[in-house]
């Protein structure tokens, strides 16, 4: 259960209950593209990547999730959100952007405000190891963005 409400970014999702970690918050839905399609239709900045040249165009709530370099949910597969630690009720929901884009070029400029906040966030290829160290033991990195072993 999550609402949608105004946060320091724009629109945020926010918790509408607690949640203890490891929960599902929420399973991604939406309309399945290739990156090219999304690109064309200038929708790629509503999408979640999904697997190599896949993009999902989320539908609203999940849409508006945000960033945080010290998020408090991730991924745990390429569409399902689960709580990395406890989450209180009212809680703005937020994952690591750098755990759902394949692209070593892309980047994104953060104010998250997170004591480890990154201030240019980066695509998981392009990652420092120790953050990676962090968010593979926390469980919130899908499979499909991990080199095969
Ligand atoms: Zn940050």
């Amino acid at each position: 259960m999550v609402r949608l409400a105004s946060s320091a970014n724009g629109q945020g999702v926010y918790a509408e209950r607690p949640y203890a970690a490891g929960e599902t918050i929420l399973v991604f839905t939406g309309e399945e593209m290739t990156t090219a399609e999304a690109d064309r239709r200038a929708v790629r900045h509503h999408c979640l990547d999904v697997g190599p040249g896949r993009q999902l165009y989320v539908d609203p709530p999940a849409r508006f999730l945000n960033h945080s370099c010290d998020p408090n949910a991730g991924l745990r597969d390429a569409v399902t959100l689960v709580a990395a630690r406890g989450i209180a009720e009212g809680e703005e929901i937020v994952f690591d952007y750098s755990t759902s884009v394949p692209d070593p070029s892309w980047t994104l400029a953060c104010r998250c405000g997170a004591a480890s906040c990154r201030g240019l966030v980066v695509g998981w290829p392009a990652l420092d190891e120790k953050t990676k160290r962090r968010l593979l033991a926390l469980k919130i990195v899908p499979a499909w963005l991990l080199p095969a072993a």
